[in-house]
């Protein structure tokens, strides 16, 4: 007999996304926080994807930024710093029919989580993730994270302080199939970037610049709507060099991209599913490991 399926709600609204989230868990980011943006534009793109909330994953790493997945339904993991991704691609190779989104912060893709954004890039499995990208740690009180500098007139870096990378041509280079950059200040923007991104078959990245009002005065909302520039209509991101030549002549006129820089079809055969079958998890006996946790 067919498995019964969770009860499909007749529409999806927006304001699916706020039920057992807002306000059962207060918002904690500072008024104005970048992450404001993202948390608004997700809810536009599940939306309009008409995904319902028991069809996702919502992994969060440590930081301002994880505290995304209690501010909307749908189910949640909360990891350790660093380990969004690691927990993200469990959860996906253990049930592949899942929607999993990954949600960090720079210092947490980029300084601690680096291994594992490095070698999910070369898995490419089917995962968006989304860094909210404010060149700080913002819930340690504002230390200079990997993205931190930039747009700074610095002719001499220091070794506390060297200068910040490219988080897009990392992902070009490790092997991610999607490639993309957004903004908080535009959330409509960020939400269509997200849409494709979650459309996309493989490991699809979107570095969204989500300022830290508290932390960074230098990158500020301002900084970025002065900085930020549309990726050309022209652009064809299925071509691999027209994308790094993008990237280098953007990063030459002290620019930013925004929309999608990098898109290729995923060329890998499928992780083979974890070992968890539905008819294992039948009236499973916990009783022997209730016991161990005595
Ligand atoms: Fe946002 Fe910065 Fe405040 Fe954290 S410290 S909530 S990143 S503004
Ligand atoms: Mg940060």
């Amino acid at each position: 007999m067919a498995e019964a399926k969770p009860k499909t709600p007749q529409k999806v609204s927006a304001k699916v996304w706020d039920e057992n989230a807002v306000p059962r868990h207060r918002i904690q980011w500072c008024p104005g926080c970048g992450d404001f943006g993202v948390l608004a534009a997700l809810k536009m793109a599940l939306t309009k994807l008409e995904i319902t909330p028991f069809e996702i994953l919502m992994v969060g790493g440590i930081g301002c930024s994880g505290q995304i997945r209690n501010y909307l339904n749908g189910n949640a993991f909360h990891g350790t710093h660093g380990g969004a991704l690691a927990y993200a691609l469990g959860a996906k190779m253990a049930n592949p029919d899942l929607k999993v989104i990954s949600l960090a912060g720079d210092g947490d893709t980029f300084a601690i989580g680096v291994e594992n954004f490095v070698h999910v890039c070369r898995r490419d499995p089917e995962l968006m993730h989304v860094i909210m990208d404010n060149g700080v740690y913002g819930l340690t009180k504002g230390q200079h994270s990997p993205t931190h500098g930039r747009g700074m007139d610095i002719k001499i870096w220091s070794e506390e302080s060297p200068p910040p990378f490219s988080p897009l041509k990392l992902a070009m280079t490790a092997g991610a199939t999607f490639v993309a950059q957004s903004f908080s200040g535009d959330p409509k923007h960020a939400a269509e970037i997200y849409v494709q991104a979650m459309q996309h078959k493989g490991f699809a990245m979107v570095n969204d610049f989500s300022p830290c009002v508290t932390y960074n005065k230098f990158n500020t909302y301002d900084w970025y709507k002065e900085h930020v520039e549309d990726v050309p209509a022209s652009h064809d991101p299925s071509d691999t060099n027209a994308a790094w030549d993008l990237l280098t002549d953007f990063d030459r006129r002290g620019r930013l991209p925004l929309g999608v820089v990098y898109r290729q079809p995923r060329n890998k055969k499928p992780f083979k599913r974890l070992p968890v079958w539905p008819q294992e998890l039948k009236n499973p006996d916990v009783r022997p490991l209730l016991q161990m946790l005595k």
